[in-house]
């Protein structure tokens, strides 16, 4: 009903009243969306039984009676009928009626409406189809909620008057369901592959299974795999012969692609193909949990919305233990492109399943490398050599990753064959021309199709890319790598200078493939230097366990009385220490244990004790970009500190995942801390007393603001709490530190993750 009650129509007509059909009538009945309701079905019983469910207001046996007046018509009948129908209900059709339909198939009910009415179809004809239904048919077997979270597709023609569009928006809207529109040529060809191709590969194997002598016991000792698969094909024959038939042209071409694949399938079980079964199996789980993760997001990067929160409660006696947190991202991407063209196998450990290095996982997949895993942090890459990669069969999608991107830009601009890079709605804001204009210098046909300069890229196989020096105008890790990666391809040297030091993952990890890249310090940054036309050969990667998921645990245990705590094999590039050097300086027992080479990088067990009151202090500005992102835990620290913390020279927390300074504060002070936040660093007044373990902060309510790092940093302060906290909006957590709960709860926190 509208906001000045009149209903959106004045009488809607169902011809045809089953499951599709009744849904849609106990939505228009519960939110009295009609005048009137009328249905002309078959048979007598489902017009009799309408009524006595009280979803219509009068039955007609005939079509033509049914429409009359009607300003919605409804067409939920099998499609093969559509034609019929509409020839019945033709001349007693109101001029400005809307007439819709639910059909599975699209095209054939265009044509149907075109042999009724000639080219000149009814302006106020709008196909749709509501992709939600059941094995289960008849006016008994609707439901009010059938169509809720699930999505409808209109088919609008050029004829369609946008009111009628608009109007049918509205309605689908009130069953709950997201409305898209889209072409009926292509409705057709998506389902063919969706919906229908799986319905036939159903059928076709309990067929297949029930002709055979011995079906009985097939079906008798049947697993749930069978089950689950075999599920569809317990619907409506007539329906699905309909649909086959509806939609020929595309399902024969989705099953010539069945049968295709299926050949391959054949064909490397036949010769024992092990690798190729694996990377076949492999690309297949991979896309399975890829395309899952990327529908299940989109909603909760859009709308934000806070679905989970943390509640840490008093009372941990201890935060101790031995153990690894994941792996660096960085290194984690690296490990993949390095080892995707490498020559033979390479094989990784501590691989961080975030979502951002399985996008570049992925990525390499679709370009045919094959790649076992990730289980367990586990990869292992069958490298192609620096001229094995394949062209994708369609656009590589990078979700959030920058990295990824950027870095992509480099490799693939040196490849013969043309590409194009998307993400996520995030990813599409970032400026891509700082990569773009340099690769083009050396020869890339790179375009960044998004508006101002963002994705997505677009490249144009090119080959002889000519290797450059480049003076890097900002200090981008990202943007040396591009450079760099493209030069492994490109005749001559490529050589980038930085303004100063940034990340050098890439420079290591190349040489930990044996590739030769030579570092030379400058005045300020780094002159780094390699030669193209060399090779990677593939070896094993020990992904260092990342040092800023390592310090929300390193504060934990510095701020416990009896913490006694071991974190495994975590990366201590001199990039990205600052965090243990500030630490130290405010007093804390941390030591750095057992330095070892990983991969090219350098990694340490850093041992933990609490039990020592931290100091504030004045933290030192040059260590500022090298604990950047440890900061949200270090205000933890400084708020447990004996006296006052002083942060200077930060400002660029202000413009991360949230602005880091003020959501801290505000975090601080709702948990009784006295603090004043600054343009470029906070003042925090410490409640830490020599020798006294009494809680820090009050309990309360905190906002994350969707920051993984103000989430976990609030987590730790629960160590020192009188009070529970309850954190909001911590769904962010897993795609960086998935299982921070889970290590938190092993060392002794009182954490409990809850839905909302
Ligand atoms: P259903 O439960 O079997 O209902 C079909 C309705 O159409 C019944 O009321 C039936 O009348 C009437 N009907 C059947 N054959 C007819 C004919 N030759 N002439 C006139 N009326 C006839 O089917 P449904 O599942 O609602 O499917 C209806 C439409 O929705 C189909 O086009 C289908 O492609 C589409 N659809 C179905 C699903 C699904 O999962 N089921 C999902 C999306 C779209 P009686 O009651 O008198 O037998």
């Amino acid at each position: 009903m509208s906001a000045n009650n009149t209903p959106l129509f004045e009488k809607v007509a169902f011809i045809g009243l089953g499951l599709i059909g009744s849904s849609l009538a106990r939505v228009i009945k519960a939110h009295h969306l009609a005048g009137e309701v009328v249905a002309s079905t078959r048979s007598e019983k489902t017009l009799a039984d309408a009524k006595q469910l009280g979803l219509i207001d009068q039955g007609f046996s005939s079509a033509s009676e049914a429409v009359q007046d009607a300003d919605l018509i409804v067409l939920a009948l099998p499609v093969q009928a559509t034609e019929k129908a509409l020839q019945q209900i033709k001349p007693y059709l109101r001029a400005d009626a809307i007439i819709t339909d639910v059909g599975s198939t699209k095209g054939n009910v265009v044509q149907a409406a075109k042999n009724v009415f000639g080219e000149n179809l009814p302006k106020g004809f709008v196909p749709g189809h509501p992709i939600a239904g059941s094995e289960h048919s008849g006016v008994h077997a609707g439901k009010i909620d059938l169509f809720a979270k699930h999505k409808v597709i209109l088919t609008p023609l050029e004829s369609s008057d946008p009111i009628a569009v608009q109007k049918l928006i509205q309605l689908w809207q009130s069953a709950q369901a997201e409305v898209i529109c889209m072409d009926v040529a292509q409705h057709d060809e998506v389902l063919a592959h969706t919906s229908h191709l799986p319905h036939l590969m159903a059928f076709n194997l309990v067929e297949q299974l029930a002709n055979r002598q011995d079906n009985l016991d097939i079906f008798r000792y049947a697993a749930g795999g069978f089950r689950d698969f075999s599920r569809i094909a317990a619907s409506d024959p007539q329906m699905w012969h309909d649909i086959f038939l509806a939609n020929k042209k595309a399902i024969l071409s989705a099953v010539t692609g069945f049968e295709d694949q299926l050949q391959r399938f054949k064909q490397v079980i036949q010769s024992e193909d092990s690798n190729a079964l694996m990377g076949m199996l492999g690309h297949a789980k991979a896309a399975r949990q890829h395309f899952n993760h990327m529908l299940a997001n989109t909603p909760l990067m859009e709308n934000n919305a806070v679905t989970q929160q943390f509640t840490i409660s008093p009372g941990s006696q201890q935060f101790s233990g031995h153990f690894s947190v994941p792996g660096d991202k960085s290194v984690s991407h690296r490990s993949i492109m390095f080892g995707a063209i490498a020559e033979g196998t390479t094989h990784v450990t501590g691989f961080l399943e975030g979502e951002d290095a399985l996008a570049t996982l992925q990525a390499f997949r679709d370009m045919g490398v094959s790649i076992e895993g990730p289980k367990n942090g586990e990869v292992t890459i069958h490298g192609v050599g620096m001229h094995g990669l394949k062209k994708p069969a369609s656009a590589l999608y990078m979700g959030n990753s920058g990295t990824s991107l950027r870095l992509l830009s480099g490799m693939l601009s040196a490849q013969a064959f043309d590409t194009v890079m998307t993400g996520d709605a995030s990813l599409s804001k970032r400026p891509m021309e700082r990569i773009a204009k340099p690769l083009r210098v050396m020869g890339a046909k790179i375009q960044t199709t998004g508006e101002k300069g963002t994705p997505p890229v677009s490249i144009t196989g090119a080959q002889g890319l000519k290797g450059i020096h480049y003076d890097l105008p900002m200090a981008s890790a990202q943007v040396k790598s591009g450079i760099l990666l493209a030069g492994l391809w490109a005749e001559g040297a490529t050589s980038v200078t930085e303004p100063e030091p940034t990340r050098d993952h890439t420079e290591r990890m190349l040489r930990a493939f044996g590739y030769d890249v030579k570092t030379q310090k400058q005045d300020h940054g780094n002159q780094i230097t390699l030669q193209g036309g060399g090779k990677l050969v593939g070896t094993n990667i020990q992904v260092p366990s990342d040092i800023s998921s390592a310090a929300f645990f390193m504060v934990g245990a510095a701020i416990s009385q009896n913490a006694d705590l071991t974190l495994q094999a975590v990366g201590i590039n001199p990039t990205r220490t600052g965090v243990i050097e500030i630490l130290k300086q405010m007093g804390a027992d941390i030591s750095v244990l057992n330095e070892r080479i990983a991969g090219g990088e350098p990694i340490a067990d850093i041992h933990i004790r609490g039990g020592k009151t931290l100091k504030g202090i004045h933290m030192p500005e040059d260590q500022v970009p090298l604990a950047i992102d440890e900061f949200p835990a270090l205000f933890i620290a400084a708020a447990c500190a004996e006296g006052e913390t002083i942060l200077t020279g930060a400002a660029e927390l202000r413009v991360k995942e949230s602005d880091r300074i003020q959501v801290m504060a505000d975090g601080l002070i709702a948990l009784g801390i006295q603090c004043q936040p600054t343009d470029d660093g906070i003042i925090i007044q410490g409640k830490g007393k020599t020798g006294e373990w009494s809680p820090i902060f009050t309990g309360g309510q905190i906002e994350s603001h969707h920051d993984h790092r103000i989430a976990m940093s609030f987590s730790i302060a629960g160590l020192r709490c009188a009070e529970p906290i309850t954190i909001h909006g911590t769904e962010t957590v897993a795609t960086s530190f998935p299982t921070f709960t889970e290590l938190a709860k092993k060392a002794g926190m009182l954490i409990q993750q809850s839905d909302v």
